[in-house]
């Protein structure tokens, strides 16, 4: 099962025309949007297809949805 979640970074195989080869997922779905971090553009794909051209996926860091778990003392 291909994993993907919203503002993570999706490493391709192939570099983008602009030479950058990382996106951030900005949207998931039965379609998944990705923003090119090197000149912005906005693709979109299906499932399968961003599967096929994804080598790496770097997890956002999603502190800001974590609950700090403060001990009760
Ligand atoms: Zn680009």
């Amino acid at each position: 099962m291909f994993e993907i979640h919203l503002g993570d970074t999706v490493i391709t195989r192939k570099n983008h025309p602009c030479g950058g080869n990382r996106w951030e997922c900005v949207r998931t779905g039965a379609d998944i949007k990705l923003k090119c971090l090197t000149c912005g553009r906005v693709i979109m794909l299906d499932r399968e297809e961003c599967q096929k051209r994804t080598k790496a996926i770097l997890p956002a860091e999603r502190e800001e949805h974590e609950q700090k778990e403060e001990p009760n003392l």
